[in-house]
């Protein structure tokens, strides 16, 4: 029989000239940890494409569903592989076409990649048009505007033939772009600015601040519940959660009612800024949109950010509630995002948020608790769970402690080495 495999494209890659290998690489490594579930032969480079082979020789579409949700892939093609014999990679053709669903017009598009080939290009279309317009005498040839291309590709010795491809997430193989610490809620936004950051290639490290212990920790649960949707992606290494219950009800003792939540926030940013050292992390992203809600103001996004160093990456500024929400459903957040849990942003509210908060205020209200324990205390408190899918993913050293319950391993095997 003949062999079926996924062939993945990665135009963007090709793009970065010099780079090309080490992105190459990388997203070898990456569709090998995506791909790991399944029984793989091999993954190899081979004429600008990436080849991902099934030990039985029978790649599936399911197959070519995890590797389509893989950042840097730009499109997955389920191919056949044959030699150089006409009628075999004719009959490869009949076959890819007859599998390309319902459609009534199509295209031969042939390429060679191996110059010791003979045929012309414009030969191998005739030759297999009208070998598919004898088998499909319904199907119309269209060349400019076809519903269905079957691609016949000459690529070293051997042939690749396929009809059904379909795109991929796009972007850069996670890795490519250094590491950020994400701010996650289980909120709609945060997991989707998180997702998108990863795209781009960055290693993401969410922090997620619970309400705990004045509140359950229901948030944590979906917190982890939105990493392990993230998983086939591979973007996540690390989630820590900070139990930040007690030091908003001290805040909110202490601050006027409007400036509670630039005070949590200033707060939740420094300890993230924190994490971020730990890790060698970059930047530090929110999953904020201009205007969508009370504390998301430009006076109040210079309000909190001039409390920390680190860049702050807001991949979501520009977008509507609709467009991310849209995104949450396809990256398989949506769901969870659905379910409410109490967490740090429900918990001590004020009635009337500040929304253009003036910089003297703020400061003042900021020196009038000791916020400095008050970091110190969170980041010595932070637990953390750690997921197998991003490869990249390195773990800062010192001792820190595992997440409270059972979604995290034990303190004692987990706590990295000094
Ligand atoms: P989301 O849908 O991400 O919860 P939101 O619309 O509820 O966002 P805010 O509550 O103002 O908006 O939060 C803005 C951003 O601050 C979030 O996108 C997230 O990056 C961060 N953030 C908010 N709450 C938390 C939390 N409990 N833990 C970690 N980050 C948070
Ligand atoms: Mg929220």
């Amino acid at each position: 029989m003949t062999e079926r495999l996924c062939l993945v494209h990665y135009h963007e890659i090709g793009l970065k000239g010099k780079n090309r290998s080490t992105f190459e690489n990388q997203l070898v490594t990456n569709l090998h940890r995506a791909l790991r579930d399944f029984e793989v032969r091999n993954i190899q480079r081979i004429s600008g494409y990436v080849v991902v082979e099934s030990e039985d020789r029978q790649a599936s579409e399911a197959m070519a569903a995890a590797i389509r949700c893989v950042p840097g892939v730009a499109r997955v093609s389920l191919a056949y592989k044959c030699g150089l014999d006409e009628q075999e990679f004719i009959a490869a053709a009949i076959r890819a076409m007859g599998e390309a669903g319902d459609f009534r017009s199509f295209k031969v598009h042939a390429r060679r990649s191996s110059t010791t080939y003979e045929r012309h290009t414009l030969e191998m279309n005739q030759l297999v048009g009208s070998a598919l317009c004898e088998a499909f005498p319904e199907k119309k040839v269209d060349v400019h505007n076809p519903d269905v291309t079957v691609v016949v590709h000459v690529v070293q010795g051997s042939t690749y033939v396929y009809a059904a491809s379909a795109p991929g997430v796009g972007g850069l193989p996670v890795g490519t772009a250094g590491k950020v610490v994400t701010l996650l809620s289980s909120g709609f936004d945060s997991p989707v600015a998180t997702w998108m950051v990863g795209r781009r290639g960055a290693i993401c490290v969410p922090v997620h601040f619970s309400g705990r212990p004045q509140t359950s920790d229901t948030s944590e649960w979906l917190c982890d519940d939105i990493v392990e949707a993230l998983a086939p992606s591979g973007v996540v290494g690390r989630l820590y959660v900070c139990p930040f219950g007690d030091k908003q009800r001290e805040i909110s003792l202490a601050v006027p009612q409007s400036l509670r939540i630039i005070m949590y926030r200033r707060l939740m940013f420094q300890v993230a800024e924190r994490v971020a050292a730990l890790e060698g992390a970059k930047a530090l992203v929110t999953g904020e949109s201009l205007g969508q809600v009370a504390s998301q103001t430009l006076e109040n996004i210079w309000a909190v950010d001039e409390c920390v160093q680190i860049p702050v990456l807001r991949p979501l500024i520009g977008s509507d509630k609709q467009e991310i929400i849209h995104r949450a459903e396809q990256i398989g957040t949506y769901d969870i995002s659905c379910q409410t849990a109490p967490d740090c942003c429900t918990l001590f509210m004020p009635r009337r948020p500040e929304t253009h908060a003036r910089l003297d205020q703020v400061h003042e209200a900021w020196e009038s608790f000791d916020h400095e324990a008050m970091l110190e205390d969170l980041i010595a408190n932070i637990e953390y769970k750690d997921y197998s899918q991003c490869p990249s993913y390195h773990a800062p050293g010192g001792r820190l402690r595992a997440h409270h319950n059972e979604l995290g391993p034990s303190p004692e095997k987990s706590a990295p080495e000094e």
